[in-house]
């Protein structure tokens, strides 16, 4: 299990004649993820989702806060224990074309973390060569056929399908997929989707899901729960379909009545709007959605929302003003 606890990030101002201010990307962010659980980051590009997906996999250090690892504190740590413990959070990468090296076959690109495994494990070569069968036919993918190749001669789904099959070579426990499915053919995102369940229900790896696609967090985070993103703030959080299909935070109203109407045919969701107005970038005692929120009050400007519950089912949110609003008009479908 994975607790994160108010979690900080700020990255420093870059010089230049521009001088930027530091930007602090992840604003106090907690959240659990369980043992073969599902969480869901949704939130729009620049929310702050990736750099805590990356401080999970250990590739991003952080401020102030806490990452439990079963407990355990890996800063904590001595050097050598926190990478044994990271080696089980894999990172799926957003871009299977940048992720492969284009002048390595499959077969290559396997071995390299298998042949550490081995090393640890103290297993041959025979135990690399079969489980690096054993990890393509995993993710769906035909070893004979696969693993001579060079990533230039396999789709965008079969990339991203021997990447998944690369973090598997490590048996991990939890798969950080940041965007997964974003860079792929719509009709190949399916199956990845479907690959990325599978691995949770049937091998029991847990699924941190960071997206933009509401439809594909809720495949993926089925059973599990979802927390909205707003300016590296968790804005709300709940079970996965009580969220979606009765979002409370005007954010993650306006988020799901931006889904497209797949079938073509429907209306849009009866309280459709897409948010406009300025981001409010610095730390203030108002609520950071105000600019752009149609229910903002008074209150909104002066005073800075909480996260308290809303109702008994562990639904969690920011906002002064929370109502339950159903603003997809039929049940949310997949994009395939
Ligand atoms: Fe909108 Fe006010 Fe709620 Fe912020 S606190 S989301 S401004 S209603």
């Amino acid at each position: 299990m994975i607790e994160v606890k108010h979690l900080v990030k700020t990255y420093p101002a870059r010089g230049g004649i521009l001088k930027q201010k530091p930007v602090q990307a992840v604003k106090g962010v907690s959240f659990v993820l369980p043992d073969a659980g599902a969480v869901a980051f949704i939130g729009e590009s620049g929310c702050g989702k990736t750099t805590i997906g990356r401080i999970l996999t250990g590739l991003e250090s952080y401020d102030s806060g806490e990452v439990l690892y079963d407990g355990v504190n890996l800063t904590r740590l001595p050097s050598a224990e926190r990478r044994e413990k990271l080696r089980k959070v894999q990172l799926i990468q957003q871009d299977p074309y940048a992720a492969l090296n284009p002048s390595r076959t499959i077969a290559k690109t396997l071995m390299a973390p298998l042949a550490l495994e081995a090393k640890r494990q103290q297993k041959s070569k025979a135990w690399m060569a079969s489980r690096a069968r054993e990890v393509l036919a995993l993710v769906g993918l035909n070893p004979e056929v696969v693993l001579p190749k060079y990533p230039h001669m396999l789709s965008g789904g079969q990339r991203q399908r021997v990447v998944i099959a690369r973090a598997l070579t490590v048996e991990p426990d939890v798969l950080v997929a940041d965007e997964a499915v974003s860079m792929i053919d719509v009709s190949l995102r399916l199956g990845i989707l479907s690959l990325l369940l599978e691995l949770r229900n049937k091998h029991g790896i847990a699924i941190l899901f960071i997206t933009h696609d509401v439809a594909a967090a809720r495949y993926v985070g089925q059973d599990g729960r979802v927390c909205v993103i707003y300016q590296g703030e968790v804005v709300e959080e709940g079970v996965t379909d009580d969220l979606i299909q009765s979002p409370v935070h005007p954010y993650s109203q306006a988020l799901l009545s931006a889904v497209p109407v797949l079938r073509g045919l429907e209306a849009p969701g009866p309280d459709r709007y897409i948010p406009l107005g300025e981001f409010q970038q610095d730390e203030g005692t108002a609520c950071r959605f105000a600019p752009r929120c149609r229910y903002a009050e008074e209150r909104c400007r002066t005073e800075k929302p909480r996260t308290v519950p809303y109702g008994n089912g562990g639904h969690r949110h920011r906002c002064h003003f929370p109502v339950a609003r159903r603003v997809v008009a039929e049940p949310l479908e997949v994009n395939s």
